[in-house]
């Protein structure tokens, strides 16, 4: 649209394909006038919960109608940055058939839009043994299995089906999801209108706002939160009492938006096991650093992802990513670190994460609302 001449390359065979390869149930967690996209909105007859291969089928037309220039099944090779021309010597292999291209460019800037994360969480941290071959990463999990490690948006979606969760260290921030009724859709702000106002935001005050939003939502779940108390599992109230949203902006996990495993773990069909180190991977399943054992037939760990800077430096090289800084979360000005914004090497880019924010404002004009109508 800027008129900025680009070529978006993608290892995958389809645009789309990253979510079509996920877990079978895999339905978004927020509502869709939350992910709309730039330029093109979702239709007027869209679900509320876009199904991940809908949303796949909608990246596709996405790219087509508006003409972006995409090359599937294309890895880089090697990408050099010249400090005196101020480009890159980037080479690309593209897979065409049977054929394999190779090509090279010098473009003055590299955007890396891999996601919001970096490399996978596995094996973790603080020495495990994993001598079994009974467990799977939620990268890889496609059928229902027993056990799980792990807490949040991906776990409890694969724990509805019937498994025991086992979260090691963290507190973890509930939400209840928005009731998917079309009237709903309409009270919602336009979403340019939205993005503007929250992106003119200053943190502290956006920080304030959500502290109120995240009071009401406690007071409006009292009974969710009070029955997973009851059922051991701890919760959090997000950083400084303010919610999910400042939980992922600060953390980038540790929340949950409800689509049903809140119930299941109260009512006692989905097990918990909270605050226990895995000291071991057996072979049928689960030793514990306080000497217990759980036996599994399977064991998928939803252990989450290091920082999108490690992702980096696989692609790049550890010498290219030594003056990149940590992504996500916020510098001392209260601003996303590096996302978006200077990374720390010239003519580098990181993209990534929700495509709008337009639901925190949805939540705090709902939030300023019932505080008005209360004055
Ligand atoms: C269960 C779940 C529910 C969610 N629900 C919502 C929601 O309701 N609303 C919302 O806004 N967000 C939601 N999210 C978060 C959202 O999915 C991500 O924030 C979003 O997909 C990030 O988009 P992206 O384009 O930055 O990266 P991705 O969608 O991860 O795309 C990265 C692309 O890079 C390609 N790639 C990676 N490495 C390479 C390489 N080395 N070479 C070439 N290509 C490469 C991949 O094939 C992929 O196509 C959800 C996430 C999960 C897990």
């Amino acid at each position: 649209m800027l008129k900025v001449e680009s070529l978006v390359i993608d290892r995958e065979t389809r645009i789309g394909d990253n979510w079509r390869q996920r877990y079978k149930q895999l339905i978004l967690h927020d509502p869709v006038w939350f992910d709309h996209m730039p330029y093109i909105q979702f239709p007027s007859h869209w679900p509320v919960f876009t199904p991940k291969d809908k949303l796949a089928e909608f990246f596709e037309a996405y790219a087509m109608l508006l003409e972006l220039n995409v090359w599937t099944q294309t890895n880089m090779t090697s990408a050099k940055w010249d400090a005196g021309k101020q480009y890159w010597t980037v080479t690309v292999e593209r897979k065409t058939g049977d054929k394999i291209e190779t090509r090279t460019f010098h473009p003055r800037h590299i955007i890396q839009a891999t996601g919001h994360s970096g490399k996978k969480n596995f094996p973790p941290s603080r020495g495990w043994k994993t001598s079994a071959d009974v467990y799977v990463t939620v990268q890889s999990f496609r059928e229902p299995t027993l056990t799980l490690q792990g807490n949040a948006p991906s776990s409890s979606d694969l724990a509805i089906q019937g498994m025991t969760i086992i979260d090691v260290r963290g507190l973890v921030r509930f939400h209840r999801r928005h009731r998917p009724i079309r009237p709903l859709l309409r009270r919602q702000a336009p979403v340019d209108d939205a993005d503007l106002i929250l992106w003119s935001l200053p943190r502290p005050v956006h920080k304030a706002l959500q502290q109120q939003a995240a009071a009401l939502s406690i007071e409006n779940d009292r009974a969710t939160l009070e029955g997973l108390t009851k059922a051991g599992f701890k919760l959090d109230s997000g950083p400084d009492g303010a919610g999910l949203f400042f939980k992922y902006f600060q953390r980038g996990g540790g929340y949950y938006i409800d689509v049903g495993c809140s119930q299941l773990i109260i009512d006692g069909k989905i097990k918990i096991k909270q605050g226990q180190e895995i000291a071991e991977v057996l072979p049928n399943g689960l030793l514990f650093a306080d000497g217990s054992r759980l036996e599994a037939d399977e064991i998928v760990f939803a252990t989450g992802y290091k920082n999108m800077r490690t992702q980096a430096e696989e692609i790049f090289g550890p010498e290219m990513a030594a003056p990149l800084k940590d992504v996500w979360g916020f510098d001392e000005e209260g601003e996303w670190r590096t996302m978006w914004r200077r990374s720390g090497h010239p003519g580098f880019w990181f993209m990534g994460a929700t495509s709008r924010f337009a639901g925190t404002m949805a939540d705090t004009w709902r939030c300023r609302s019932r505080h008005w109508r209360k004055a």
